[in-house]
């Protein structure tokens, strides 16, 4: 049987307590060694064999589970944050369906959720915006066409965007061309709920790029961005949800 768990952000505690018990009854731990903290390697029993995936190939961790099935072993594949974003599990569920391994899927806390608790930011204001768009920079592995920076960026939701930190440039120049201001808000934040290791860079489109590079952050950051990042709160509405006006399935309005 193989488990693959959401590691979370990178916090161990983080972890949720069923990716802890699966961790510490497996026989066999891959780690996706360049984001998972291996802080987290201390909930496996000792004498688990543990891998770090960072330097293997596709077939090579097929391999590992492929022996690990044969002899009858637990082995949980640890991928960072949530394993449906941008973890490459797709390919590994496959193969394994295909090779007729069992397997089941633990979620985690994707890292885009630990960077609005950095920030301690709602990504949705009544008002502003009720979207979030979870999204790349195309570079080395395209996006598709319809799916550009410059036209998700047309939709003025909150930008999540992933894997581009190298492309903060191409993406300023996008979002610019795509209409938001050079005023418009946004955070950079480094290795979210990393005990001791988390920065948050606040700034606006016209000057995260210097401040980043001032700070030194090349991998492991979100970029948030979207009028909801606003320092005024200016113009947001307050929730129905408690509003005294607003009547729902668990209350009534009182006026
Ligand atoms: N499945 C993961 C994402 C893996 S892709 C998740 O759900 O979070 C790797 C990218 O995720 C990094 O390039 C970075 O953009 C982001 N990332 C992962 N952990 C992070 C963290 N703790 N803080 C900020 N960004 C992080």
């Amino acid at each position: 049987m193989v488990h693959i768990v959401g590691a979370g952000p990178g916090d161990p505690e983080l972890l949720t307590l069923k990716g802890r018990r699966l961790l510490s009854e497996a026989d066999v731990v891959i780690y996706a060694g360049s984001l998972v903290n291996e802080e987290l390697l201390k909930f496996c029993k000792p004498e688990a064999e543990i891998y770090n995936s960072v330097q293997m190939m596709f077939e090579e961790v097929l391999h590992i589970i492929t022996l690990a099935e044969k002899a009858g072993k637990t082995t949980v594949r640890l991928h960072t944050g949530d394993p449906s974003i941008y973890g490459a599990t797709q390919e590994q569920m496959d193969a394994m369906t295909a090779r007729g391994i069992e397997f089941d899927v633990t979620p985690g806390v994707s890292s885009f959720l630990a960077a609005a608790a950095a920030l301690k930011q709602e990504y949705t204001l009544p008002g502003i915006t009720q979207t979030v768009i979870i999204t790349r920079r195309g570079g080395r592995t395209p996006v598709p066409d319809t799916e550009s920076l410059k036209k998700l960026a047309q939709h003025q939701t909150t930008l999540c965007i992933f894997l581009s930190i190298n492309l903060l440039d191409e993406i300023k120049r996008d979002l610019m061309s795509a209409g938001f201001k050079s005023s418009t808000p946004v955070a950079v934040v480094y290795k979210a709920s990393w005990p001791g290791e988390e920065k948050v860079i606040r700034g606006r489109l016209d000057t995260i790029v210097k401040q980043v590079k001032g700070a030194n952050i090349d991998r492991t950051a979100l970029i948030i961005i979207g009028h909801c990042l606003n320092s005024e709160k200016e113009s947001y509405q307050m929730s129905n949800l408690y509003s005294p006006k607003f009547s729902h399935m668990f209350r009534q309005a009182r006026y």
